[in-house]
């Protein structure tokens, strides 16, 4: 719990409660340390790879090239991706096995890198004043609770405050995830095509999307809103942009050929 102490009183010394783009970057680092030693993130230099590569071209074009930006991929099935503050992305197996075209996975990764760009989380701290503090993040992220290794996440207090964002944050990631995926080249229309997807395994009741709807409420609005901006733009323009890529099946094969993660177990936040 020391950390989230740390964060507090970072939170109430300074004046508004205002957090510097070090302090952010520090935070983060910190979470993200803390993260990898618990969550079966998977260390393959292929797929650390791709997915650096693949966030790098998206995230680099951003107003926030200068972070230091890290990508990871978390071998479990459920569906979900999270952002920590500073510019750490989270991706679970399970979205990259249900996307079928690189664009999809892309929309996620840039949705997750509007979080970061907009500073959501910083934003939340600032006005939440720790409220949520002591949430078991790994278990509201992942559901993979079961390990002795994964219970002593749960120490990492504050950080749910990180990956749970208001309506409003989730419109302007989805707005961030379509510029920015426009800008690095990538077809926006699969941000709509995967959310559209995650829609319909939650209508068929599978388990697997629930930590997605929890974190990230998806909603027929949502999906619609970006159809717009998808619609405002020039069609000519948009056929230029790839949608899939050959790398990506590459790095979708590899992930879908790897062991097992921990099996995931109802959450218990
Ligand atoms: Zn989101």
């Amino acid at each position: 719990m020391k950390r989230s102490y740390v964060l507090i009183a970072l939170c109430a010394a300074a004046v508004g409660c205002a957090v510097s783009t070090q302090q952010e970057v520090q935070m983060g680092q910190q979470y993200s340390t803390q993260l990898n030693s618990t969550l079966p993130v998977v260390t393959d230099p292929a797929i650390q790879s791709y997915i650096n590569q693949l966030g790098d071209s998206i995230a680099k074009l951003t107003g926030r090239a200068d972070l230091d930006w890290k990508f990871f991929v978390v071998n479990t099935d459920v569906v979900n991706a999270f952002a920590l503050p500073g510019g750490y992305i989270y991706v679970n197996r399970g979205v990259i096995e249900r996307a079928t075209a690189m664009d999809e996975l892309a929309g996620v990764m840039g949705h997750e890198i509007g979080h970061v760009v907009k500073r959501h989380s910083v934003k939340q701290m600032q006005t939440q004043q720790g409220a949520n503090v002591g949430i078991a993040l790994t278990c509201v992220l992942t559901h993979v609770c079961d390990s002795q290794a994964s219970q002593a996440a749960i120490q990492v207090g504050g950080a749910a405050v990180f990956a749970k964002f208001s309506r409003q944050d989730e419109k302007e990631a989805d707005e961030e995830g379509f510029k920015n995926v426009i800008r690095a080249g990538i077809s926006p229309n699969g941000l709509v095509s995967f959310f559209q997807k995650l829609m319909s395994l939650e209508k068929g009741g599978g388990s697997a999307v629930d930590a997605w709807f929890s974190d990230h409420p998806l909603t027929e609005d949502r999906i619609a809103d970006i159809q717009k901006l998808i619609d405002s733009k020039d069609p000519a323009m948009l056929r230029t942009l790839t949608q899939d890529s050959p790398a990506f099946h590459q790095f979708k094969d590899r992930v879908h050929a790897l062991p097992p993660g921990p099996k995931p177990k109802a959450a218990t936040p």
